[in-house]
Formats: C-alpha cells, structure tokens, sequence
C-alpha cells in the first residue's frame, strides 16, 4: 500500500510538473502574429521572459510585451523560466501583409531633397523622437487595450509606400484620420506624456505618450496640446488638438505605435483584446 501511495504520489508529482510547464508561458495576441503586430503576454511574475535571448521586463502582475516590425521576416524565440528552472520555448513566427505601393513619376527634385538648413532640423526632431521611445517605464497599460484617439475616417494606413522616379520613399507607419484643427485628441491608453514639441520640421505638433515597456504612442500635426511633459493621463482624455502644422496637405491626425524604435500598426493594436 505504502508503494502504491508513493508511486500515486510521483504519478501526480509528474503530471503536476507537465501542467506547470504549460501554463508557464500565456502568450496571447491579437488574432496571430502578423507583421506590424503589437503583442501582449502574460506569465508569473516571478518568471523571466527572453526575446531571441534578450530579457524583456516583466511586470508585477506578469505582463510582457514585444512587437514585430512592417518587414519583420525571421521568426523569434520567445523563452520562458521560472524561479525553478523550467524552461519554455515558443517560436513566433511572423505573418508576411501586402501592403499598398504607389508608383509614381515625373516629380521635381526639390521636393524630394530638403534643402540643408532643414536636414539639420530634421535631424534635430529624430533624436528628441528616439530618445523618448527608448524609455522602458514600468507602466503596464498597453496591456488593458486601446481606443481610437478620434473618431475620424480613416484615410492613410500603416504600410503603404510611395516610389517615386523609382526611388522607395519612408514607408508610412502612421494611420491617419481625416479631421479638422481643434478636433479634440484622446489618450488611446492610459499613460505619461514623454514629449511635446509644438513645430517638427515634418511632423509639427508633436506628442508622444509612453504606455510603459516601451510601447508608445505619437500624435502628429497637432494645433495644441493640453497636457505637458510629465503628466499622467489616463485612457479617453482628450490630450491634444487635430491640427496641419508641420508638412502637412491639410489637418488631420496620424497616429503612430511603437515598441521602442519598432514601428507597430495601430489598427492592429486597436484589436488587441486584455489578457485574463
Ligand atoms: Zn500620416
């Protein structure tokens, strides 16, 4: 009897260990994971989460986030270990998107090369942009879901990309809203303000909002902001004006995602579901 309590116990021991292992890891996503996808997971917090062997933060209540470029075309390794040493492995692979190319030609040359005096700007607005979107706070609402910022028709999406003379300009990240200067912007997830800068040589009023573990949202062209570096703001406060400033063809608000310096799709995003 002794033996068969002991051989029962080892049974429920290995079967225990077999469950733990599988919901170690609770990766969940949008639908799949596409190219331009921001995707959320969760684990125990007292686990540790690699991305292609790179640890990634975790927060207290075990949320974790990583996004996968427009081009991204290698698979990742997502590795989770727990306190005991389990260990496992999932392998993303990313879902390749057809995205809408324009060809077009005949264009002057100045248009495509900015004179010098506005490079240097430019190159002034890049760094400002790159610095806040390196910023990895421990905010964690880009795991409770997104809001459109406003309720504008759609008019640019994330992807396209014009060539012109043959020549492939940046593709567009942003996705644009038709709207008209004053239109009220809201805050698509709570957040802290980590930049405003009223007048980018391309973009104008810019904001950028950190929703924590790197993922951020940039507002573009903006008239007016109503909040300012540093503010706590939370999900559906309006936080900006819609607005044509910068290089601009009329008002409207682009919205951009990223994860870090990765470009992300934001009608992606607005898909996202919370984790349980
Ligand atoms: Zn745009």
């Amino acid at each position: 009897m002794a033996r068969l309590t002991a051989l029962l116990f080892s049974l429920v021991l290995v079967s225990g260990l077999t469950i733990s292992q599988v919901v170690v890891a609770k990766t969940q996503l949008t639908e799949q994971f596409f190219q331009g996808a921001l995707i959320v997971g969760k684990t125990a917090p007292e686990n540790k989460v690699h991305l292609n062997g790179k640890a990634i933060k975790v927060s207290a209540s075990g949320d974790y986030v990583l996004g996968f470029s427009r081009d991204e075309k290698n698979n990742s390794v997502l590795t989770i270990v727990s306190p005991k040493g389990e260990v496992e492995k999932r392998t993303l692979k990313p879902l390749k998107r057809e995205y809408n190319i324009q060809r077009i030609e005949g264009i002057a040359k100045k248009i495509m090369n900015p004179n010098k005096k506005a490079n240097i700007r430019v190159g002034e607005d890049n760094k400002k942009i790159k610095a806040a979107r390196t910023i990895d706070s421990d905010l964690t609402a880009f795991a409770q879901g997104f809001i459109a910022p406003i309720e504008g028709t759609i008019t640019g999406v994330y992807g396209s990309q014009r060539f012109y003379n043959g020549v492939p300009k940046w593709p567009h990240y942003g996705l644009d809203y038709a709207g008209n200067t004053g239109d009220p912007v809201k805050a698509p997830a709570d957040g802290v303000v980590l930049m405003f800068v009223p007048d980018m040589f391309y973009s104008g009023g810019t904001m950028i909002i950190d929703h924590g573990h790197g993922v951020s949202s940039t507002f573009l062209h903006l008239s007016d902001a109503y909040v300012k570096v540093g503010d706590k703001v939370s999900k559906g406060q309006v936080v900006a004006a819609v607005g044509a400033s910068g290089r601009a063809t009329g008002p409207h608000l682009d919205w951009r995602i990223n994860w870090f310096n990765v470009r992300l799709d934001p009608a992606l995003v607005l898909k996202l579901k919370p984790l349980e």
